[in-house]
């Protein structure tokens, strides 16, 4: 038997949440974005569930060339573009589209129409506010204007990026700044734009227009802008679900404790579970005793801190639970209960993203 802790990739909930994304901005393209191999669920493992999305969006060009392995002929955007020149061969080869946010990918560019007739959609990225990546207003312009006399450019998506969509207001919060300063760049020059991540098309589609969406994490059901807001209210569901078993029981008496550094002191006799799984398998050491878990489908908490290999779980209202009793760190419960990754990761001081993405590579993949 192998060690009975497993990430579950749910695809019904893929598509489920795919749907809603579709349905929130209908006009829209829908990207589905697969970066970090799939926040953590694996290419491969989502693929089947998200064919259905008007395009993928990822970063890593292994990753594309991963994605037309497993036959997508669509529309591939390499959100960060290209790293070196040599990388162009492979877009040609590939079909990729590709964002261009600084001048020296637009000379790259340039170079590559020496020796290749291979023409190419690109994303010019304005950097509106976020000071990360993209060109700035006042000079996007001329960079755009430069890109349509280049024989290997096909067409020019304006692309921008929010540092706050997920914040409480259109106004007041950065996201009308920064939709401004696009706007007022990019209308006058006419084309399709992509501005929308997962939080503006949940919390802004009323007030952006965005041609193509970059839908991340709403399609693995984590809330951008929890706790405003659940999955529940955003009718998403949890599309990876890590779960382990009770591998060891202990009655422990009041005033003993658990755990390295002694960190939880039982303030009453107590029945307690060991469940396998660690920060060895992605579960955050920093996670602290009340941090919620499913035993059996019913909430408990875990108690002390968390090992490399284990944690420990109150068992005191669950006298049913047992050696082999299913818990659930985040996700659903084999009967379906869910435990949002939203609410594990802000007892956790972090977000659903990080959570997804941490899963380990020891922790065996099942598709479901
Ligand atoms: C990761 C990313 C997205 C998706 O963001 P979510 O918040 O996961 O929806 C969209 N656009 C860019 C440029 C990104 O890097």
């Amino acid at each position: 038997m192998p060690r009975p802790i497993q990430a579950v990739v749910h695809l019904t909930a893929l598509q489920h949440n795919l749907t809603i994304a579709k349905q929130r901005v209908p006009q829209a393209q829908v990207f589905a974005v697969v970066k970090a191999n799939a926040y953590g669920h694996g290419i491969e493992q989502v693929y089947p569930a998200l064919r259905e999305a008007h395009g993928f969006a990822l970063l890593d060009l292994a990753e594309a060339q991963r994605l037309r392995q497993l036959g997508w002929q669509g529309k591939i955007l390499l959100l960060e573009g290209v790293f070196q020149p040599q990388d162009l061969a492979l877009c040609a080869e590939l079909d990729l589209s590709f964002s261009l946010h600084s001048p020296h990918q637009v000379a790259w560019l340039a170079a590559f129409a020496q020796q290749s007739a291979a023409q190419f959609d690109v994303y010019l990225k304005m950097n509106s506010g976020m000071n990360r990546l993209g060109f700035q207003a006042k000079d996007y312009r001329a960079v755009f204007e430069q890109l349509q006399g280049f024989p290997n450019v096909r067409s020019i998506t304006h692309m921008t990026h929010f540092s706050d969509a997920d914040g409480p207001r259109f106004s007041q919060d950065g996201i009308q700044h920064q939709y401004l300063v696009f706007q007022n760049t990019v209308q006058a020059l006419g084309g399709l734009t992509s501005v929308s991540n997962s939080a503006a098309i949940l919390c802004h589609s009323e007030h952006i227009q965005s041609d193509i969406v970059r839908s991340g994490i709403m399609l693995y059901g984590s809330s951008p802008n929890y706790p405003k807001q659940s999955i529940e209210d955003w009718n998403l569901k949890p599309s990876m679900s890590l779960r382990s078993e009770i591998i060891a029981i202990q009655e422990i008496e009041q005033g003993e404790t658990v755990g390295y550094g002694s960190q939880f002191i039982a303030e009453r006799q107590m029945r307690i579970g060991v469940v396998a799984c660690g920060y060895a398998d992605g579960y955050q050491r920093i996670s602290p005793t009340g941090t919620p878990v499913l035993v059996d489908s019913q909430r408990s908490q875990i108690l002390g801190r968390v090992s490399m290999d284990m944690l420990v779980v109150d068992l005191s209202q669950h006298p049913q639970a047992n050696i082999g009793s299913e818990v659930v760190l985040w996700g659903q419960s084999s009967q379906g209960t869910v435990l949002s990754i939203d609410e594990v990761a802000a007892a956790s001081g972090t977000l659903g993203y990080e959570l997804m993405c941490g899963v380990t590579a020891r922790v065996p993949m099942q598709v479901l």
